[in-house]
């Protein structure tokens, strides 16, 4: 196994044993572990206890009220279905999105590994290759198209597959000109994921 390309997924050692034992695990280092938190569904983060990726996202908003009325939230996930990236990648979107003004979320398991100053990670991770991870935070309406823009520029030029979600309010319609405003740029709403406000105990804080 190439251990540069392997994203300690563990789908070999979950699979039907090999009978030659043809797997043979190579020694733990901290990068494998870091890894195979961002590419393996069994593994829970230490930081946030959330497995897969590490983060609830926007799933759990009525409990969590991580998007507010006036605020916009983004989650950019890098490297779905499999082509995976490295934390290079992540990197430079992060350092772009600091540039416009976009907050991360303190829950979210980059986070706690990036510089937020710079949206850089540790040395000895950026050129890791993980084979997924959310970018995830908030901004403001007039920052939303422009983050979309530089993520998309930079995922082209590094061949990145991205998919990013723009979270709102949906007192309306157009959810806080969300959509309207993507829409005039060319930007089409091809699906969506909706939070109806069922979950408890619901956020006490206003929404
Ligand atoms: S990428 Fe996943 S399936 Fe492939 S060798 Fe690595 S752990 Fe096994």
């Amino acid at each position: 196994v190439d251990e540069d390309l392997c994203f300690e997924c563990g789908v070999c050692a979950r699979s039907i044993p090999c009978t030659v034992n043809a797997f043979i695990p190579s020694e733990d280092s901290y990068q494998r572990k870091v890894k195979a938190f961002f590419s393996n569904p069994y593994t829970k983060h230490a930081l946030t206890s959330v497995p897969g990726r590490g983060t609830e996202e926007v799933k759990t908003n009525d409990v969590t009220g991580r998007v507010k009325r006036g605020t916009i939230g983004y989650c950019i996930e890098f490297g779905r279905p499999v082509p995976g990236c490295r934390f290079s990648d992540i990197a430079e979107v992060a350092s772009a999105l600091i540039g416009l003004g976009a907050r991360f979320e303190r829950n979210n398991p980059l986070t706690h590994l990036m510089d937020e100053r710079t949206g850089a990670f540790p040395d000895d991770l950026m050129n890791v290759r993980i084979l997924s991870a959310i970018l995830e935070g908030g901004c403001t309406a007039g920052h939303m198209v422009p983050i979309i823009q530089a993520a998309d520029e930079i995922a082209a030029r590094r061949n990145v597959t991205l998919s990013i979600g723009i979270i709102t309010r949906f007192d309306g319609p157009d959810g806080q000109g969300v959509v309207s405003s993507l829409a005039d740029r060319g930007i089409q709403v091809i699906n969506s994921k909706g939070n109806f406000g069922l979950g408890k105990p619901r956020v006490t804080q206003a929404l």
